[in-house]
């Protein structure tokens, strides 16, 4: 019968389990010095090695000639609990075994002696799935445990396990296993199966397993039954789900270079691959992420792990850091929105425009600047100037152009999610089509609050804190803001000033959401609602822009 690797090659001493030396160490020298507790709780992510460790622990407590703490693996006792025939260690899942009847029994059993080992050893898998009356039962037996008997709890959630049973057992925390330690443990596998595979893939494996050991291993188990002498990293991919870093540059490329045509077929492209489109997003973020650490880092070799970093400098240079930071947040949103998504494709293709779009901006603030000019300029007479008014026009008929995905890709999102952006996107509505009455609205909203005393000195000093904060909820908001200065505060109303630095981070800081994260920080540290006012001393010329167009044809940016 097939025997799937990670069971073929589970850990059978302590000595090989990989990456939980402390865990090891401590557990050899209970099991060396016969200091043994009757109930242990290993608890960690998935595929770490607590349920290797439990079958050891089992066998080394229950051996006839321990080896340095280990289990010895040859004696009559060992090689009965190996093959499954000892009736004195019992493994169950609480997943399927989670009913109170089930402790009930085992507590009628667990008074007798065991009938050939030392101890009597339950493993219970994934123990926090236990119902309310299971955990009591089982509570009952550990109040006033018998001597020949151990527990040992493996779980992934240990917040859920109730703290009565917490206090009566010794926890250890199994660590996300390290890349080098599953590189090792693969490339031993493999030339024990006779197999090649280029050092690449287990590099690859290494990297997207997130520290399970078992995915890693599971992922290889497929990889080896291709009958080839030497797999590459390409066949990695493909059993992964996970795209070639080939589409991937490309893709970025395309989105670099603004050209929605290329990217709307790669996502095609990717897509008829069979590709999972959260996969695909996590990559995006990933490259980009690399893109900025090669653009800001002196020696990015240090933190970007990739055979493609000649690359990354090149596309580097082709994109602003600014940019990045804003491509970075909305892949972040878009990583999370897409947990809620029933139709990613559309959600990925809706961003990919907008990070497009996005990179328009500077184009469109050197637009308004010139237009600004031709405002100062005497011999320019608004009427007569249609391509002026054409262009800023159009830059608004663009964003209609995609509202309708946008409305519909929201409504693909589930439950909380969606009445939060649609909310979002209702305050976007109606603030560029009626200024005055959000303000309004909100002022109405903030008219009961008492004023707070708080000193504009205050602020200033703490700014660098707020920014901290800021920074947490969106980075690129905080970059923009470094060089801005707080400037005045009364009636709850605090004036920031960008006077001091580029335009271009005024006018991308200068919109509700941004406004409104700023507030909520404020809420957060002084406890006070406040509404946020930005400012630049260019803005004069903005207003006579309205004046001339009317407010409604300038969008804001
Ligand atoms: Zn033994």
């Amino acid at each position: 019968m097939y025997k799937a690797l990670y069971r073929k090659y589970r850990s059978k001493t302590f000595d090989e389990l990989y990456g939980q030396e402390a865990v090891v160490e401590s557990l050899k020298n209970q099991v060396k010095n016969n200091e043994l507790n009757h109930a242990y709780i290993f608890s960690g992510t998935r595929g770490t090695g607590k349920t290797s460790a439990a079958k050891i622990l089992s066998r080394a407590v229950n051996c006839l000639n321990p080896q340095d703490g280990n289990p010895c693996n040859e004696c009559e006792n060992c090689k009965a609990i190996l093959e499954e025939r000892a009736i004195d260690v019992v493994e169950m899942d609480a997943a399927s075994n989670n009913g109170v009847d089930d402790i009930r029994e085992l507590k009628d059993k667990v008074i007798y002696p065991p009938t050939n080992l030392k101890y009597k050893v339950y493993i219970i898998d994934e123990v926090h799935m236990l119902s309310k009356g299971a955990f009591n039962a089982l509570l009952k037996i550990l109040e006033e445990p018998p001597a020949h008997l151990i527990f040992i709890l493996a779980t992934t959630e240990i917040e859920k396990i109730p703290a009565t049973i917490l206090s009566r057992a010794q926890k250890f925390n199994f660590k996300r296993i390290s890349n080098d330690d599953i590189v090792d443990n693969l490339s031993r596998i493999t030339e024990l199966e006779n197999k090649k595979c280029d050092e690449e893939v287990f590099n690859l494996i290494a990297k997207s397993s997130d520290g399970a050991m078992r995915d890693a291993l599971s992922v290889l188990d497929q990889l080896l039954t291709i009958d080839k002498d030497l797999i590459e990293v390409e066949d990695a991919m493909r059993i992964m789900g996970i795209s070639s870093n080939k589409l991937i540059f490309e893709l970025t490329d395309a989105l670099i270079d603004k050209d929605n045509n290329k990217v709307l077929e790669l996502i095609d492209e990717i897509s008829r691959e069979g590709i999972d489109f959260s996969i695909l997003t996590s990559q995006l973020l990933s490259h980009f992420r690399d893109l900025m650490l090669v653009k800001t880092l002196r020696d990015p070799k240090k933190i970007v792990f990739s055979t493609y970093i000649k690359d990354f400098d090149l596309q580097s240079y082709k994109i602003e850091l600014y940019e990045l930071l804003e491509i970075i947040d909305r892949l972040k949103d878009l990583s999370i929105d897409m947990r809620y998504a029933e139709n990613k494709r559309v959600l990925l293709e809706m961003t990919a425009i907008k990070i497009s779009m996005r990179l328009n901006q500077k184009e469109i603030i050197s637009r308004i600047e010139s237009l600004e000019e031709k405002v100062n300029d005497d011999s320019f007479k608004p009427l007569n100037n249609h391509k002026a008014l054409d262009s800023i026009q159009d830059k608004g008929r663009n964003n209609r152009d995609y509202s309708h995905i946008e409305d519909q890709s929201k409504k693909l999102i589930s439950n909380e999610k969606v009445k939060e952006n649609e909310a979002k996107i209702s305050k976007e509505n109606s603030t560029s089509k009626n200024t005055k009455e959000t303000d309004n609205v909100e002022n109405d909203a903030k008219s009961d609050i008492i004023n707070s005393d708080i000193k504009i000195d205050e602020i200033k000093s703490n700014w660098d804190n707020i920014l901290n904060e800021i920074k947490a909820k969106k980075f690129s908001l905080a970059a923009s803001l470094v060089n801005s200065v707080p400037k005045r505060f009364e009636n709850n109303l605090l004036e920031i000033d960008f006077s001091n630095t580029d335009e271009m981070f005024f006018k991308m800081c200068n919109n509700d959401e941004n406004k409104s994260i700023i507030s909520d920080v404020f809420e957060t540290i002084y406890g006070v609602k406040i509404d946020v006012h930005m400012i630049y001393k260019k803005i004069k010329k903005e207003n006579k822009l309205e004046d001339l167009f009317g407010k409604d044809n300038i969008e804001e940016i």
